[in-house]
């Protein structure tokens, strides 16, 4: 009872305060967006802890992001009086690279074995289709990683895929080929974390059954999201049906699931609940993030789908403001009016990082962030090159990786004429070729190579021995230090007149493993957990270094940190700055005001969503995701012309403004304009004053700007002709600003006409001939 009155529990509602201090059994939350679902979770560790229901080893939570997991132990330790680093607190790919830490051996990987991130993967799935001499248009790397992520994510290894053509054949054998390689390099992709973690757990009673009793409580958010695989995996150290005192809460949203495209099976809730014979699931419906309006258009649009497992969602709050619609005539007067807008929010006190731009596809923020660039305002984009994907880094952790494991081909390669030692593209094929020959790893081949070009990989490889030597003992700082100055990559960059940026940001990496090492408190015991609690020397086949006993270097955990940092798609919080993000990467977070941009049909709902019933029901949570990210301030626009794929296009608003609810938007610009409306006109006359369409769609654009190409159906393509206003396919033209070219496609009639001209070193355009001075010459 004393625990009832615990200040952490101070602030709950009645279902809340149930589902934190619920008895241990399986338990599932089934609530809507900003009901405190993450909040009870959290609240839920905190609780137990701090009443010795189970101790800091005792728990294992899985969160969707390594930014979640930092904030939860953020949380965490505000609430509780001891250090809570070294909990087993993370994502599902962080926590497998713990468990296989403390496992190598048993899972048949190198001590020191090495994390490959996205575009890692798609290179190493590129030299295996190259040894193989496939067509690489026909096998396509980042297609091919997508198959081998999915079998994996299925839980099946090469033997296992059910094989029907010879398509899906080949592919099998580059899967199969690809692991061969990832086995020799001692190197593992993201989804190959889950599987080898969750076959070691399948096959290995001993460490299985050491986990299912240690972790008296697994809470996991975001569950609608999870796959087949992490599923099972989670099974595995929480079995159904067998009483043991263990309590497993899922936690979730099935409104919320917007990771079917990659795997996730919104199924797995209902089969949790059933497989763990849930006895009650809790709902909570009080939402405490967003104002009334905001909710009402998140219902409404909700209610259209037809699988859903049925939630309701009310406030307190009161309605608050109606949600802001603005249609602008193009994506460079739609960045313009969001730079006005986040102005004056910001002139009104709002906090930068509060504001968040959202859209579908990544492709859509250059043009914002151009704008937000031009008019000052500091901003931050996520998804898409973050610090650890940059070359300098990745050339910097290549060696890095080398030190600890020569036999890494992946990083062999980025680096072994880089800065250049005169090894060619011809001897690195003899190598590959010789290594493939007798299996192994390129390091070890180096001396098999004839000629100059053998010396040099020799005198490479001799390179990265004595840097080894050279940072015997020393401190992950020094030995970064080090690497920086016998690889030349640092004097590589001195010397390069573009090199500034990118020797601040090497700097940046030594001071990132800096704070790296001293966050995770090398050398000190964090959790105060017998050191068997923490990495597990005390299971069954956890193996520490001979030597330091420690279980990880310091400079291998730096490494795995950098890599799966480099997969993480999500925002990070902090600096005064606007935040631009895509939809998916907004989940669980939350913003006081958030504008959804590119509300156009095609590009939200996608344009391959928008055919078949599912894909509309994904798009349609995606946009529930998106609504319900906002605290105070919602705004949405969309574009009549946009550029994509360097063509300019008209566009016409997103169906979604049909599912919203009337009275809870405010048209900033006339309703129902549709597309082609009073816009052509103005776009004719601003081209004819000249300087005016600049204010109107933006700097540099005015060439563009004569280029129009509408979406039409098939069945409706303009009629093409032959011959227009003495114009004839063909025939030479004169443009005043392209200069002579040859006209080689009429559309259309009267306003509509369109020429394309082969304007030779202007390339070839499309022309609106209404707005574009051509003149025939023979
Ligand atoms: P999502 O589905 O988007 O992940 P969620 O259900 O996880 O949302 P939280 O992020 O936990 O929701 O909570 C939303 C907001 O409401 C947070 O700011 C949280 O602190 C606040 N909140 C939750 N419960 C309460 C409460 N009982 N009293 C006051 N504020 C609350
Ligand atoms: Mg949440």
């Amino acid at each position: 009872a004393a625990a009832q009155h615990s200040p952490l529990l101070k602030n709950l509602n009645p279902e809340q305060l149930a589902a934190v201090t619920a008895a241990p059994e399986p338990a599932l939350i089934l609530a809507g967006a900003g009901s405190g679902k993450t909040r009870v979770l959290t609240t839920r560790i905190a609780w137990l802890l701090q009443t010795g229901q189970v101790s800091p080893a005792g728990v294992m939570a899985v969160t969707f992001t390594n930014k979640a997991a930092k904030e939860m132990l953020a949380r965490l330790s505000t609430m509780l009086p001891f250090n809570v680093r070294g909990m087993w607190i993370g994502t599902f790919h962080g926590l497998c690279n713990r468990f296989l830490r403390a496992h190598w051996k048993l899972a048949h990987l190198p001590q020191a074995f090495q994390i490959l991130d996205a575009s890692d993967t798609t290179s190493a799935v590129k030299r295996v289709i190259k040894a193989m001499k496939l067509d690489e248009e026909r096998f396509v790397p980042k297609q091919v990683g997508w198959f081998i992520a999915g079998c994996k994510e299925d839980g099946l290894r090469p033997g296992d895929v059910e094989v029907r053509d010879d398509q899906t054949r080949k592919l099998v054998e580059i899967y199969a080929n690809y692991e061969d390689q990832c086995q020799r390099e001692g190197v593992v992709d993201f989804a190959e974390l889950m599987l080898r973690s969750y076959e070691l757990l399948r096959d290995n009673a001993a460490v299985r059954e050491h986990y299912q009793h240690r972790f008296r409580h697994i809470l996991v958010d975001e569950f609608q999201d999870t796959n087949k695989l992490q599923y099972a995996w989670l099974k595995m150290f929480c079995p159904p049906g067998r009483d043991q005192g263990q309590s497993l809460l899922a936690v979730g949203d099935d409104d919320q699931s917007i990771y079917a495209f990659r795997g996730a099976r919104v199924g797995n809730m209902a089969d949790f609940e059933r497989e763990y014979r849930v006895r009650k699931v809790i709902k909570l419906e009080q939402n405490y993030r967003s104002f009334g309006h905001i909710l009402d258009a998140a219902n409404e649009l909700i209610s259209r789908n037809s699988q859903r497992l049925g939630k309701t969602l009310r406030t307190d709050a009161g309605q608050g403001e109606p949600i802001r619609v603005f249609e602008a005539p193009s994506d460079f007067a739609e960045a313009q009016w969001l730079i006005e807008e986040v102005q004056s929010l910001y002139r009104g006190g709002m906090d930068r990082q509060q504001i968040a731009i959202l859209y579908r596809s990544n492709a859509q923020s250059r043009v914002i962030e151009s704008a937000l660039f031009n008019s000052g305002i500091p901003y931050r984009v996520y998804g898409g090159l973050r610090f650890f994907e940059r070359a300098e880094v990745k050339h910097a952790l290549a060696y890095l990786r080398l030190l600890e494991n020569a036999n890494d081909d992946t990083s062999f390669l980025r680096v072994v004429n880089f800065p250049t030692r005169g090894i060619g593209a011809k001897t690195l094929e003899t190598l590959q070729d010789l290594a493939k020959a007798s299996g192994r790893s390129l390091y070890q081949t180096v001396s098999a190579v004839p000629g100059k070009g053998g010396a040099n990989l020799v005198a490479f490889t001799n390179l990265i021995d004595s840097t080894r030597n050279l940072t015997q003992g020393l401190t992950l700082r020094e030995i970064i230090e080090q690497v920086l100055e016998t690889s030349g990559l640092a004097d590589f960059y001195r010397t390069d007149k573009d090199g500034a940026e990118r020797l601040e940001n090497l700097d940046e990496l030594v001071n990132a493993a800096e704070a790296f090492v001293m966050q995770e408190g090398f050398g000190k015991n964090a959790v105060g957990l017998p050191v068997d609690e923490v990495a597990g020397p005390g299971t069954p086949g956890a193996v520490p270094d001979a030597e330091t006993g420690e279980i990880m270097s310091p400079l291998v955990a730096f490494l795995t940190h950098a890599s799966l940092e480099a997969g993480d798609n999500q925002a990070q919080a902090g600096q005064d700055a606007v935040q631009l993000m895509t939809v998916h990467s907004a989940k669980g977070l939350e913003f006081d005001a958030v504008f959804i941009t590119g509300l156009e049909e095609g590009l939200f709902p996608h344009e391959n969503a928008m055919s078949d019933h599912d894909g509309l029901e994904e798009e349609r949570r995606l946009m529930y995701v998106a609504i319900t990210r906002a605290r105070q301030k919602l705004s949405m626009s969309f574009c009549q012309t946009r550029m994509l794929h360097g063509q300019t296009r008209y566009h016409i608003k997103s169906r979604f403004f049909d599912e919203l609810p009337e009275e809870s938007l405010k048209w900033l610009t006339p309703r129902n304009q549709g597309f082609g409306s009073g816009f052509a006109r103005e776009y004719q006359a601003a081209w004819e004053r000249g300087s005016g369409l600049k204010g109107m769609v933006g700097a540099g654009r005015v060439e563009k700007a004569a280029w129009v190409e509408p979406p039409v159906p098939a069945s409706m393509k303009p009629k093409v002709s032959e011959e227009h206003g003495g114009l004839r396919v063909g025939k030479g033209v004169f443009h005043t600003k392209f200069g002579e070219g040859v006209l080689l496609t009429l559309e259309g009639a009267g306003a509509d006409a369109r020429a394309q001209v082969n304007f030779g070193r202007h390339g070839t355009k499309w022309l609106a001939l209404s707005v574009a001075k051509l003149t025939p010459i023979d």
